[in-house]
């Protein structure tokens, strides 16, 4: 095989996907838990989304940054509040660059803290705030002034402020993902937001998984009450499409100028399209995503087995968290026709579409009951 096999990927090729189900070409049908990473918010194939974008796609596919799209302002408000301004990227990855760029620019030379099993990307400026040993450390050295503490822990954070008096961003994923589905504690929350008020840090949240109503909040910040500075977005944002965002509020506006920054591709039409109709139709869900998020929850947490260690998350972004890794989960999973994520080796991930109803929540339990009996 000449494609570099770089992912632990299934071995079975697609043939369609709609709503939270995959066929492969051999005729198998899969529930799907992944939605593409957290990116298919209303599922595959969703006839609207697919609509919009094919009738976009038939009038121009691409046209650079030097022509303003038709779609850009409106997917801009989307997810800006007033006084905000978003500058759009292709990916998670680009956003968190641009983000630390807006960073350095403002803090000249200042230190940047960023936590232990957040993940923010693998480019190097991203691995530089990535708290994943395992796939950071065998690039450095990599950008200078980052200072690591200890997620969810009060007096690693203290300490952290205390020794690096020359801290002046903090990069925050409020609600961890590929760390696992772990939400910030309250207190943690607490000395973060104290840190920050002593400190005037910059603020910058990373919702590129949690963000854009996957907690049913357009930010899963909300949940903890912050204010950031610098908002990152991406997965769900395009449709489906590549597209992300760095949202900028007060001070940050001013930071970049012509020339600091760009991208031939960002942001692209049919994406910007794409991010219109997925995010018009969140917006209105809020307390539907809410009530399946704690139905599927409740459920979870009902399925008796001993494998289960801990059931939690927020919304439609919940995990299983297992005593001890399973190694041969996924392919019972499989067998069971259930594609699973496990992340951290032993917490399994559900980042299902958006609209998923209770039935299929209720098809997906008695699948995994079965799966972890
Ligand atoms: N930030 C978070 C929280 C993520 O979960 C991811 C990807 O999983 C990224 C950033 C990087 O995004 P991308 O893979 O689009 O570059």
């Amino acid at each position: 095989m000449r494609y570099l096999e770089l992912y632990n990927s299934y071995d079975f090729t697609i043939e369609k996907a709609e709503g939270v189900y995959i066929y492969d070409k051999e005729g198998n049908k899969y529930f799907d838990t992944f939605s593409g990473i957290g990116v298919l918010a209303l599922g595959h194939s969703h006839p609207k989304v697919v609509k919009e974008i094919s009738s976009k796609l038939e009038r121009y596919a691409h046209t650079s940054n030097y022509f303003l799209d038709e779609d850009t302002e409106k997917v801009a408000e989307l997810i800006t509040n007033e006084g905000e301004k978003v500058f759009f990227v292709n990916s998670g990855t680009e956003a968190t660059e641009l983000a630390l760029k807006v960073i350095k620019k403002k803090i000249e030379g200042g230190k940047i803290l960023f936590f232990s099993n957040s993940f923010h990307g693998r480019s190097l400026g991203a691995l530089s705030v990535n708290g994943f040993p395992g796939i950071r450390d065998q690039f450095k050295p990599l950008l200078p002034g980052t200072v690591e503490a200890e997620f969810n822990d009060v007096q690693s954070l203290k300490e952290a402020a205390a020794d690096n008096p020359d801290i002046k961003a903090v990069f925050f994923e409020p609600l961890q993902g590929s760390g696992g589905v772990q939400p910030a504690s309250k207190e943690f929350i607490a000395e973060l937001k104290n840190q920050i008020a002593a400190n005037d840090w910059i603020l910058a949240c990373d919702e590129v998984q949690a963000g854009l109503y996957r907690t049913a909040r357009r930010y899963s910040f909300e949940h903890f009450d912050l204010k950031p500075d610098l908002i990152t977005v991406a997965k769900a944002l395009g449709g489906g499409l590549p597209l992300g965002g760095v949202i900028m509020a007060g001070e940050m506006t001013e930071v970049l100028e012509p020339g600091d920054h760009g991208s031939t591709f960002a942001p692209n039409p049919l994406a910007l399209r794409g991010a219109k109709v997925v995010l018009e139709e969140l917006e209105t869900m809020q307390d539907s995503i809410t009530e399946r998020g704690e139905y599927f929850l409740d459920k979870l947490k009902m399925i008796e087995s001993e494998k289960i260690k801990e059931v939690r998350g927020i919304g439609l972004m919940l995990g299983i968290e297992l005593e001890e890794e399973i190694p041969e989960l996924r392919d019972k999973a499989q067998a069971e026709g259930v594609l699973l994520n496990v992340v951290k080796g032993k917490v399994i991930r559900f980042l299902p579409a958006l609209n998923i109803t209770k039935y299929e929540i209720d098809e997906l339990v008695k699948k995994l009951e079965k799966i972890l009996a």
